[in-house]
């Protein structure tokens, strides 16, 4: 017989009183998972499912191959509708993986969504007790009993919708920044893209060609670049920091610095005659120190926007007060040294984080002598000499004396894959732009003799394999297996010698080369390490941002509304950057498109007459979701931003006055499920006592 629908309004949530089945409290159903043989293959199921039976409250216990399936899903509306069941328990993986699957779930069972308990029985159980049968089982029938003693108090909760300002933040103006802005423009929506430097570009501007193809990376950049300062939905924000991002998910509010350039965007035509009449000259950042810039100046030629900028630090009117010679250069009046920083406030809907990478520096007391010997180069330093816009038009010289370099060695992973320095990590990009820069070498000087000392050779992309095998069959590029143990310099000829074991050879060799070029690895750019404190974002053990889910939600992170796009979240070459980046924005642009998003309903809430305002559940909260605002009956307390909280309980653990708690984890649930698990111990070690004592004389 088919019992009545279930009425969640009319359910009692105080525990069931009965030893099994019959019930005062709400119908439970539990549901245990096989997962295939992932827990079944340790998990005793049926034992499992039979101790749930006998729990006070259960009404139907069932076991499913794989209950996320369309089968086992079908199961559980069955079981629900057929034995009027008002509380659900699915023991099975990580609510991670599959709570939202299993409350849509029993939504369709007329549920409510909150009303579902899930107990992990894969990872804490069969996972990690794989070779522990009958323990696994014995403390997965725990865990179920601890859910169910707290399903038996779950309360239902509704999800709240907010509204979405159609409106995107693209953080950082790299290639995967401009892509990700570019296709939010074209999409319609309004864009802001803020990037600290003057120009948008990033690295892949610094670069001369790109793997594998050979294309010469600012030709096909500069066009996308200029794509984007046209595009009349995108308002680019370039010299500029983020400083403040308060809000939510469909309604941030960002606080926007514009740093002054001291020229006038609007006056300012490009023309650089402000620049020719400077007399500052300074290292240029862009060429790495290799070659020089005035103090009102442009990072590169095909800069966007193609607007100069004072150095206030070495502009000689800033220092001295005199000069002025640029202001007399410029016909449009467009130098301004009084000019001042401008803050903005931006509201938008959704935010993209495409702050990107810095290079490894290595260590000044390291083995590689960056430091201390000219001749010692990093592969980044290397494309600009290579670039023909760079600041030897092309021409690969070396340091010491200008001479064109015959034996060139290249060391990877210089900061890669290193456990001392604590960068484990492959940066995924240096074999393969040693490759490339060897072509490039070797196509300009084909007399040079290269070698590359490397660990392994990681060509995984597509046509990385191919050219690869080119470099060393065509143009006899020399592969060495083994890490280089010590560089001397030759005092005279600035030559270094490298010390090394070869390891595919089996001995130690001593070789010299006019030049070398470390291949130093990726690392989360210092400007990230900013916006990830502002916007409150996870990092991975290697330090880049942390997405929502590895596999499932690569471009989400665990704040609504952020979404990551580029070498900001981990090392990676050109294609996969703009891969992301489009990634990114099309999720960017789901909730925009559909203009309003709903809540979690798991949130803190806050008992005002506990609350004593003293504001420590602020400092806390990992994602800045607790206020203090005036209490109704006076004095500040805390409130709970719903849309930022996502339920994690932070707060309520620290809270000296037991004023907050995250719904669903109330005191009572909680007690509740250690009072279950311990009622079995303490049952289990009155048995055992029982059974010592009776075979003890
Ligand atoms: C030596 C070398 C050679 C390479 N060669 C190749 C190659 O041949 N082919 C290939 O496919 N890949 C190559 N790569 C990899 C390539 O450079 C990256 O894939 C690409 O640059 C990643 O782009 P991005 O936008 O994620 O990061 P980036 O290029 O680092 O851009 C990030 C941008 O964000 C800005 N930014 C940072 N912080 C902030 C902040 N807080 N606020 C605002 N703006 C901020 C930065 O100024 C920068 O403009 C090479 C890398 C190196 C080091
Ligand atoms: S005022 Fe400053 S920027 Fe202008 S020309 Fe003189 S030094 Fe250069
Ligand atoms: S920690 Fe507790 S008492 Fe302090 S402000 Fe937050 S809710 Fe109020």
């Amino acid at each position: 017989m088919t019992a009545p629908a279930p009425q969640d309004k009319d359910v009692g949530t105080s525990a069931p009183t009965k030893e099994s089945g019959s019930t005062t409290g709400p119908r439970i159903g539990v549901f245990v998972c096989h997962c295939g043989s992932n827990i079944a293959g340790v998990v005793d199921c049926g034992k499992v499912r039979e101790d749930a039976e006998k729990l006070p409250g259960v009404v139907v216990a069932r076991e499913n191959k794989y209950t996320c399936s369309d089968l086992g899903q079908e199961e559980i509306i069955k079981a629900i509708r057929e034995n009027g069941v008002q509380r659900v328990v699915v023991a099975s993986c990580s609510p991670r993986l599959h709570e939202p699957t299993f409350r849509k779930c029993i939504q369709q069972a007329g549920l409510n969504q909150c009303l579902l308990q899930m107990v992990n029985i894969r990872e804490q159980c069969s996972w990690v007790h794989s070779h522990e049968k009958e323990k696994a089982t014995e403390k997965a029938s725990d865990l179920i009993r601890m859910g169910v003693s707290k399903a038996a108090r779950l309360q239902p909760l509704e999800a709240r919708e907010v509204p979405v300002e159609p409106v995107s933040l693209v953080i950082g103006g790299g290639v995967a920044g401009i892509q990700a802005a570019i296709d939010l423009g074209n999409m319609g929506f309004r864009v802001y893209l803020v990037e600290t430097q003057p120009s948008i570009g990033g690295k892949m501007a610094q670069l001369d060609k790109t793997f594998p193809t050979g294309d010469c990376a600012i030709c096909i950049l500069a066009p996308k670049m200029v794509e984007l300062a046209r595009n009349p939905n995108i308002t680019l924000l370039s010299y500029s920091d983020v400083e403040e991002v308060k809000g939510y998910i469909g309604n941030f509010e960002v606080k926007v610095r514009r740093k002054a350039r001291f020229v006038v965007e609007d006056k300012c035509v490009g023309c650089g005659l402000c620049s020719d009449a400077c007399p500052v000259k300074v290292d240029n950042e862009f060429d790495l120190g290799f070659g020089q810039r005035k103090a009102v100046y442009v990072p590169f030629p095909q800069a966007v926007p193609l607007k100069y900028t004072i150095d206030k630090e070495h502009c000689l009117h800033f220092k001295s007060g005199k000069c002025l010679l640029c202001v007399k250069a410029c016909s449009n009046k467009a130098i301004d040294h009084d000019m001042k920083d401008d803050l903005l406030t931006l509201k938008v809907g959704t935010i993209i984080v495409a702050t990107g990478f810095d290079t490894y520096v290595p260590m000044k007391k390291g083995v590689y002598k960056y430091w201390e010997y000219d001749n010692v180069i990093t592969g980044l330093e290397l494309e600009r000499l290579l670039n023909a816009s760079g600041p030897t038009a092309g021409h690969l010289i070396r340091p010491s004396d200008g001479n064109v370099p015959k034996r060139i060695a290249f060391i990877q992973c210089v900061g890669s894959r290193n456990k001392k320095i604590g960068n484990n990590y492959c940066s995924r990009v240096c074999c393969m732009y040693a490759i490339k820069n060897a072509q490039i070498v070797m196509e300009h000087e084909p007399e040079t003799h290269i070698a590359v000392y490397y660990n392994d050779i990681r060509a995984f992309g597509k046509g990385f394999e191919e050219l690869y095998h080119r470099i060393r069959e065509d143009y006899d590029v020399e592969f060495i297996r083994g890490r280089p143990a010590k560089l001397t310099q030759d005092p005279e000829t600035k030559n270094i010698k490298i010390r090394a074991e070869e390891t595919l050879l089996n001995k130690i060799t001593e070789r010299v080369f006019d030049l070398v070029v470390l291949s130093t690895g990726l690392i989360p750019s210092e400007g990230s390490k900013r916006i990830g404190k502002i916007l409150s974002l996870t990092q991975s053990p290697d330090g880049f941002f942390m997405e929502a889910h590895p596999k499932l939600r690569p471009v989400d992170t665990a704040m609504d509304g952020i979404y990551l796009a580029g070498c900001a979240q981990s090392p990676k070459d050109i294609p996969d950057s703009v891969a992301q980046a489009k990634a990114a924005a099309s999720s960017a642009a789901a909730p925009m498109f559909a203009k309003k998003v709903s809540i979690e309903p798991l949130t803190a809430i806050v008992n005002e007459d506990l609350c004593q305002g003293c504001g420590l559940c602020l400092e806390l909260c990992p994602y800045s979701a607790p206020e203090l605002v005036p209490g109704v009956k006076g004095g500040m307390k805390a409130h709970v931003i719903e849309a930022l909280c996502h339920g994690c309980g932070t707060c309520a653990a620290s809270c000296p006055q037991k004023a907050i708690a995250p719904m669903q984890f109330t005191d009572d649930q909680i007690y509740s499920e250690i009072q279950a698990a311990l009622t079995e111990t303490t049952r289990k070690h009155a048995v055992k006592k029982k059974a010592e004592a009776e075979v003890t004389p």
